[in-house]
């Protein structure tokens, strides 16, 4: 089983220059840290930040980009894209894939299948996002919309799994507050990890992602099969993230 948990920050449209110190400050916090805990530590930041961000200061925490074009060639007239080569040339190393956010702007699963593949020949690890709506949560059908976009995302994509790392995001639970019960996530967590392992063959890292925060992380942590966590809201206030993880490995 996993024993590096994930922690990945997702800062969506936020973040100045300056907000950067966040970052170096958790790096800090992560360094004393490091000696007792094995994490892997992301921050995926708006395009505008990926450039200005001094990797000399930070060797714990890694970049990652929010997107990727949905394009297999590196530069082209594609007004407003950025490709998996441009931010890999920025020191990233992941990037998330098929946020609901973007999905909800027209991002199809096809694209997400293509994005994939562009970011794996491009050595940028992937974070898959899936996840259903309220409605289909209510009418029980959220295993088969995973399980859809999973079968979908890794079409074709065989070879580049050891490259991806799923986030669990009930859509209802982004920015909400609200969070499926612990027994509900056990089961179906353990049904994602089963559903790869039979039919994929490989054990690909899982995280939920969803309203985490300093004040739920503690029952949080208990899910079962659960490799770590997809944070966007509590990622910004640097505080509220290093308690996310002290209160973690207490
Ligand atoms: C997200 O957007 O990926 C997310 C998990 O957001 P929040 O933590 O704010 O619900």
């Amino acid at each position: 089983m996993y024993s590096k948990k994930y922690f990945i920050a997702n800062w969506k449209m936020n973040g100045e220059p300056k907000d950067l110190d966040r970052i170096y400050k958790i790096e800090k916090f992560l360094k004393n840290f490091k000696k007792k805990i094995n994490l892997n530590c992301i921050f995926c930041l708006p395009f505008t930040l990926l450039g200005l961000i001094n990797h000399k200061k930070i060797s714990v925490i890694k970049i990652g980009s929010q997107n990727i074009a949905a394009s297999s060639i590196d530069y082209g007239a594609f007004t407003g894209s950025v490709s998996a080569k441009m931010v890999r040339q920025l020191g990233c190393k992941y990037t998330i894939i098929g946020h609901s956010e973007n999905r909800n702007e027209g991002e199809t699963d096809k694209d997400i299948n293509k994005k994939i593949e562009f970011a794996s020949s491009k050595n940028l690890k992937a974070i898959l996002c899936v996840g259903e709506t309220f409605n289909e949560f209510k009418n029980k059908k959220s295993f088969n919309k995973v399980k859809s976009q999973i079968y979908s995302a890794f079409k074709d994509n065989k070879r580049h799994l050891g490259n991806i790392v799923i986030a669990y995001e009930p859509i209802w639970s982004i920015g909400t507050g609200l969070i499926p019960e612990k027994v509900y996530l056990d089961s179906f967590f353990k049904k994602i990890k089963d559903l790869i392992r039979k039919d994929f063959k490989k054990n690909v890292p899982v995280l939920y992602g969803g309203s985490v925060s300093s004040k739920n992380i503690s029952s949080l942590k208990n899910i079962d099969c659960c490799d770590g966590f997809l944070i966007g809201g509590a990622s910004l206030k640097t505080q509220n993230f290093i308690d996310i993880i002290k209160k973690y490995y207490i």
